[in-house]
């Protein structure tokens, strides 16, 4: 809220990437009495979600869901296939999966990191080569952070797939997708994921709370011997209860109807409908930044992330200082940069339930922010994007392509 004034009319703008603005259609599916979770009403909805939340990582194969942050499915994912001591390789994308590496230590593990410069995607090549190298297999899984929610670069899931199997190691391949899931497109059967982690408070258009974990037949037989400590995280304690749409413990109840509603509404738009309307968004918001003559962090395009752009502004500037500005100013909540990109970048959330107006009035809040906070930049990165929504209208509309 402007803090020159005491009510701000409208609604805030939540461009972060996550938590993001929760459609009307689910907080009215979530306001609805707490009702007996060990009931025969909570078991109808126990058993849909269960089951249709499996469309949603396009598996066959269980996905868990916990009532936790997607800290919490990080923690799952490890704790029910891994032994203290275990190496894990995990690529250092950004933040976040620096945060895993940090869980992993701290957890018992010894990962082993293959440092990069936070601008691209995880490289397939490195991972192989490294894998190579471990000819007692002595490393037991393979962590990578499909979008890196920090930096913007989205790693080649199924190419890190085919590294695995090119090198012949055994490990298992454990996936966050925490801010990719129904945004970008993530196939955990289809690419051999065994682990799939995910949260509920972005792609997933809900609020924070819910966590996943989608895993493979492969997964569940490491989790029969994996040593680590866990209770509340226990697949074990899970599986007889989910069996029959219960939980060990008090599930997130209104949450699941939320969830419950937030999967009807991606099927009817359709996941590849979907993906292309956060496709379209990026590339919108890409085609702004350059306008203004402003750097996209991530420097891979074929890494590009549908979820949102991370903006580096000009040395001697502070995108912090930028951010303040343009909530003060218009009511919209940038992302921050995170450890050592503080300071350094903006992000640009475009992900969740949006559309391109939406995104229009985002980019013209980033435009006129940079004049208020007197970033270098040149004019016209609003009248990019619509440009680019005008074509690509005419382009999926045949209705429309005949006015021209
Ligand atoms: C948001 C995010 C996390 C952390 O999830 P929390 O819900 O904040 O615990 C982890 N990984 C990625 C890629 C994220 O975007």
């Amino acid at each position: 809220m402007p803090s020159n004034s005491t009510r701000v009319a409208g609604r805030h703008f939540l461009q972060i990437p996550g938590p993001t603005p929760v459609p009307d259609r689910i907080l009215r599916a979530m306001d609805m009495p707490v009702l007996d979770h060990r009931g025969p009403e909570f078991q109808k909805l126990g058993r849909r979600v269960l089951e249709n939340i499996k469309g949603v990582f396009k598996t066959k194969s269980h996905v868990f869901i916990f009532p936790a942050s997607g800290t919490g499915a990080w923690e799952a994912s490890l704790t029910n296939v891994l032994s203290p001591g275990d190496k894990v390789l995990m690529f250092e994308t950004g933040h976040f999966s620096t945060l895993w590496k940090n869980m992993a230590i701290k957890l018992g593990l010894e990962p082993i990191f293959i440092e990069a410069d936070w601008r691209t995607g995880a490289q397939p090549d490195a991972i192989e080569a490294r894998l190579r190298e471990d000819k007692n297999h002595e490393i037991k899984a393979v962590c990578v952070v499909h979008n890196e929610t920090s930096t913007g670069c989205v790693s080649p899931i199924g190419a890190v797939r085919k590294a695995i199997d090119a090198a012949g190691h055994p490990a298992l391949y454990l996936v966050d997708t925490i801010s990719s899931l129904a945004s970008i497109d993530f196939r955990h059967d289809e690419w051999g994921v065994d682990v799939t982690v995910s949260g509920s408070q972005k792609g997933l258009m809900l609020p924070p709370g819910l966590s996943f974990n989608a895993v493979s037949e492969k997964a569940l037989a490491a989790s029969k011997t994996a040593k680590l400590p866990k209770l509340f995280w226990s697949w074990e304690e899970m599986i007889p209860h989910n069996k029959n749409g219960f939980f060990p413990y008090t599930p997130g109840t209104n949450l699941l109807y939320g969830l419950d509603a937030a999967i009807d509404m991606l099927n009817e738009e359709g996941l590849d409908n979907v993906f292309a309307r956060h496709d379209r968004h990026a590339e919108a918001t890409r085609r702004a930044v350059r306008a203004w003559g402003l750097e996209i962090l991530c420097r891979e395009p074929a890494h590009y992330s549908s979820s949102l752009t991370a903006v580096i502004v000009p040395d001697g500037h502070n995108a912090d200082d930028f951010r303040a500005k343009v909530l003060d100013a218009f009511d919209m909540s940038l992302g921050t940069g995170l450890t050592k990109l503080t300071g350094k970048v903006f992000r640009i959330g475009h992900l969740g339930d949006t559309n391109d107006l939406t995104i229009m009035a985002a980019l013209a809040g980033v435009e006129m922010g940079l004049e208020l906070a007197g970033i270098p930049h040149k004019k016209g990165g609003v009248a990019a994007a619509m440009e680019y929504f005008t074509s690509e209208a005419r382009k999926n509309q045949p209705s429309l392509a005949a006015a021209e």
